[in-house]
């Protein structure tokens, strides 16, 4: 299994690694770490560049998880790096910073949906700086979504700490706030549970990245709301910089 460093530093933007293996027919690569993140949970796969030790380079256009490893799709047309190259492998980091803050944007959301109004999270999708959340709301008003963005906002004003802890199965299953967000849904055969807890505000079960603080988020603006289904209502949002 191929580390990557991801799960535990979403602040690492590149690192040293090897070719391991290199799949012809899907024109990707695997490599013995990186800091690339393969998508899921509604964010998107990181792309970035692999830069040849001895020289050469490789646009990375996405990632993939096959089982327990993590596949580096390079662009259409260009040879492929041998096994064994060496290799800094480094992602598009001012797309990923964004990706984090839209991530971290969705679960400030999230927490404060659920502590105000008890309504838990349907599904969810996010581009950099800007997403979207369903909820499992009854009536959605401009009212009620202006004072949600409200209340989101003065969370991220709050500069709450958000922590990354991997905890084992029995203990994560013993958090009620996470049996609400459909951990036991995981496959029986996962033994540790990464969790994301926004200090005094959200924990989940999460595979994603955030940033370290709420602040770092800058404002978020709800800019519609639609009904998806009797109780069933979508949020949309964009992430501008503080001061924008
Ligand atoms: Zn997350």
């Amino acid at each position: 299994m191929s580390e990557n460093v991801a799960y535990t530093d979403a602040y690492a933007r590149q690192l040293d690694a090897v070719v391991v293996e290199v799949d012809a027919d899907t024109n990707a690569v695997l490599l013995d770490q990186t800091v690339f993140y393969p998508g899921g949970g509604g964010q998107p796969a990181d792309t970035g560049l692999l830069v040849g030790a001895s020289g050469g380079s490789w646009s990375v256009t996405g990632a993939k998880k096959r089982d327990d490893e993590i596949w580096h799709t390079i662009e259409a047309g260009s040879e492929l790096p041998a096994p064994d190259t060496k290799v800094s492998a480094e992602i598009d980091w001012d797309r990923r910073h964004q990706l984090m803050r839209t991530h971290t944007a969705l679960h400030i959301l999230c927490g404060v949906v659920w502590r105000d109004h008890r309504a838990s999270v349907t599904g969810g999708n996010m581009e950099p700086l800007s997403g979207r959340m369903d909820f499992e709301f009854e009536t959605m008003s401009g009212d009620l979504v202006g004072e949600i963005e409200k209340r989101v906002n003065a969370e991220i004003a709050a500069d709450r700490e958000i922590l990354v802890s991997i905890l084992p199965r029995e203990e994560a299953f013993a958090i009620p706030d996470l049996i609400r967000t459909r951990i036991n849904l995981l496959p029986e055969g996962i033994t540790e549970i990464r969790t994301i807890e926004i200090v005094g505000l959200d924990l989940q079960a999460d595979g994603g990245t955030h940033v370290a603080r709420t602040s770092e988020v800058g404002l978020v603006r709800v800019t519609g709301y639609e009904s998806k289904g009797r109780i069933n209502k979508r949020i949309r949002i964009e992430v501008t910089d503080a001061g924008a």
